[in-house]
């Protein structure tokens, strides 16, 4: 697969997918992690006298009302003082104007095309990759380079759709990503999975895919009580994913000596942060108490695994960590792996949120910038943003 770096793009129209997807708030970007994230392929493509023509989407367009909150000209003025230069906004996504700027252009010039979800208002043709809006962007340009780690899981026409017609390649961010997540490949060992979050439902493919490499599972998060569960402990008013529970004793089953679980959790009996906490063992669990939080004891526990480990892995955190009270679990092994340089990449979304609020997103090896693309790394499903450009 080739990377923008092999690639000639002298006075060529290079047409870069980014992911400009931030968080706004009344017009205004709240973080603009993702926009900075995109710069050094940006520079590179300008520095290499490329005409630069920057497509994203940003939210999700489902009716008219959500066009406006969608607009992407706040990234355009973000880019124009990240790069010290003027950004051609155009705020549509084809048509006369966006055609003429584009023939006018000069090398070094830019132009950010409106949000390419704008599409989706018309028979959601950039999400279901319309065949003619793929082609028509595509001749818009010489050369295509998706930089767009967080949608690489998904067809789209700003993706997949344009990597069918040009000479395309990835930029920088995307192969930073999967220079990290290569490692998981064949990894060095011990090679420890760290898993959390909400359902069992959402991490069985990664599972599946990582019990065989992994030396060891750590299991937190609302997910480990239905493995509790299904192994006959009293859960109480824990989060339970009844239908795993299956799933989750075979798991045990066929891998006892992999898959490691709590061993005592922070209890209450409200989900909220008003009652007080007691730490409990599991074993002591009653019917209307409920986990929302690793203990102490089971933080020592996941500790001691992590400490040898020569890569890791780590997809949801280990509590509510919204709640101030139970995000405790989740920054103590945070604090630990960072103090320790324990060499451990976070799969995206709520953990990197975690760790970000916290101060730990830069310390740690590599924080991945996309959720839903890297669970399917995990779980070694092809991506389709990349399959296109191979
Ligand atoms: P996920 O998107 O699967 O990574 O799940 C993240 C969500 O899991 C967060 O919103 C957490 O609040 C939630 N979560 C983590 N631990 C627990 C728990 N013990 N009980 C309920 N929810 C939890």
């Amino acid at each position: 697969m080739k990377t923008i770096k092999q690639m000639n793009l002298e006075n060529k129209k290079t047409l870069i997918r980014c992911d400009f997807n931030v968080p706004m708030k009344d017009g205004k970007i709240i973080d603009d992690t993702r926009i900075t994230a995109a710069i050094p392929t940006i520079k590179y493509a300008i520095d290499n006298n490329a005409k630069v023509i920057l497509f994203s989407h940003l939210g999700r367009i489902k009716e008219a009302s959500d066009l406006e909150k969608n607009n992407l000209a706040p990234v355009a003025k973000r880019l124009e003082e990240l790069l010290g230069q003027p950004v051609t906004f155009i705020e549509k996504t084809r048509g006369e104007e966006l055609e003429s700027a584009i023939k006018h252009m000069k090398s070094k010039d830019i132009i950010l095309v409106q949000n390419t979800r704008y599409e989706d208002l018309d028979g959601k043709k950039e999400s279901k990759n319309d065949k003619d809006l793929g082609a028509y962007w595509a001749s818009l340009g010489d050369i295509f380079v998706n930089d767009a780690f967080g949608t690489i899981h998904r067809a789209h026409a700003s993706n997949v759709g344009i990597a069918s017609h040009l000479q395309s390649c990835i930029g920088f961010l995307i192969e930073k990503e999967l220079n990290a997540l290569k490692e998981l490949d064949n990894p060095k060992h011990p090679f420890i999975v760290v898993l959390g979050g909400a359902k069992v439902s959402d991490k069985i493919g990664v599972i599946e895919n990582l019990v065989k490499k992994a030396d060891k599972i750590l299991i937190g998060g609302g997910m480990a009580f239905t493995f509790l569960k299904s192994e006959g402990y009293e859960i109480g008013n824990s989060l339970l994913d009844e239908e795993n529970i299956d799933f989750c004793k075979k798991i045990i089953k066929e891998y006892p000596e992999k898959i490691i679980l709590p061993i005592d959790v922070a209890v209450t009996t409200e989900y909220s942060e008003k009652e007080e906490y007691k730490t409990k063992d599991i074993t002591e669990l009653e019917y209307n108490e409920m986990g929302l939080d690793i203990g102490p004891r089971t933080e020592e526990l996941f500790k001691s695994y992590l400490k040898d480990a020569k890569i890791a892995v780590w997809n949801g955190p280990l509590g509510v960590y919204e709640f101030e009270k139970y995000k405790q679990g989740t920054n103590h092994i945070l604090q630990f792996v960072t103090e320790n340089n324990i060499k451990i990449i976070l799969g995206g979304g709520d953990i990197v949120a975690a760790a970000s609020t916290a101060g730990y997103k830069d310390k740690v090896y590599h924080a991945s910038t996309g959720g839903g693309a890297t669970l399917e790394y995990l779980e070694g499903k092809p991506l389709p943003g990349l399959e296109a450009i191979k």
